[in-house]
């Protein structure tokens, strides 16, 4: 399998994990962590559910990662998100020496990897890594353009969009 059909593969996981998070009501994002063409570990967001600001996709798959692994450096790892990480997600990323990160659309309220700051890119912090974007940018979009339409059309439901817990809303992304 080469590289591009492999992302494509994991990517499709991730997505999986953004459905776990729409079906308990939580914006769909899913994230999942691969070692050796082997998801190790996954994750979707769910910071409303578990009272949680903390809890995105990416550092429930981290977290999940580490406790697997017995080790708080997941060195050798990659991680597939369906959408582009937060500030706070990206310094997860870089803390736990993630090498490779691939994520699906791009979040232009929250995005740090290039949307609104691209932490990725700055050359004074101590790490770094291999950012890929845009696979399966559609899909990945789709989901949550889906997830805020029907939020919108339900009584009540725009109101609730702020409460999210993700700074993507209505209009945003895809
Ligand atoms: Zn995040």
């Amino acid at each position: 399998m080469d590289q591009a059909t492999a992302d494509r593969v994991h990517m499709r996981a991730a997505l999986d994990q953004a459905l776990n998070a729409q079906t308990v009501g939580e914006v769909p994002v899913g994230a999942v962590i691969v070692r050796d063409g082997r998801v190790l570990a996954t994750g979707f967001n769910q910071p409303i559910g578990s009272h949680d600001p903390t809890a995105h996709a990416e550092i429930q798959a981290i977290r999940a990662a580490a406790l697997a692994l017995g080790n708080y450096r997941l060195v050798g790892c990659e991680l597939y998100v369906t959408l582009e990480p937060c500030a706070m997600c990206t310094g997860a990323i870089l803390h736990s020496r993630i090498g490779r990160v691939v994520f699906g659309a791009r979040d232009p309220k929250t995005g740090a990897a290039g949307s609104v700051v691209d932490l990725f890119a700055e050359p004074r912090l101590n790490h770094h890594c291999e950012l890929i974007e845009g696979v399966l940018a559609p899909e990945c979009g789709r989901l949550l353009s889906d997830f805020f339409r029907a939020r919108r059309a339900a009584p009540g439901g725009a109101a609730d969009v702020g409460g999210s817990g993700l700074g993507i809303g209505p209009g945003s992304p895809g």
